[in-house]
């Protein structure tokens, strides 16, 4: 008889703290949901696409993204220690890099590919 009880009361409490949920952070989880939808499906494309908006690399080669191409980049030697990238792939020390890559993208699309965002 007991443990019902208890088990009853602690129902309760839990029906208090959902009743204070809904009510007091409804908005701001409602405004969270939204803003997650929104960068959700960019967050998706980031890496699942084949172009690293970030890093303005073919996804595959992306030595900042793939740590197996970061551990074959560093075998080579190809590792540039102050920007933490493939020498290769270093746009701030190899600026012809980002056009050589920039090609690829144009030769795919068509197109200029997106701003680099760091
Ligand atoms: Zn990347
Ligand atoms: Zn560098």
């Amino acid at each position: 008889m007991r443990s019902i009880e208890r088990n009853a009361l602690s129902l309760l409490a839990l029906f208090a703290v959902l009743a204070l949920f809904a009510g007091g952070c409804g908005k701001a989880e409602e405004r969270q949901r939204q803003a997650q939808s929104k960068t959700e499906p960019r967050a998706e494309s980031k890496h699942a696409g084949w172009w690293c908006d970030e890093h303005g690399i073919p996804e595959e080669e992306c030595s900042m993204c793939s740590p197996k191409l970061e551990k074959e980049c560093k075998a080579k030697g190809d590792w540039c220690e102050k920007h933490n990238r493939a020498l290769s792939q270093c746009f701030t020390c190899n600026p012809e890099r980002q056009k050589f890559y920039a090609a690829k993208y144009r030769a795919k699309y068509g197109k200029e590919p997106p701003p680099v965002g760091e």
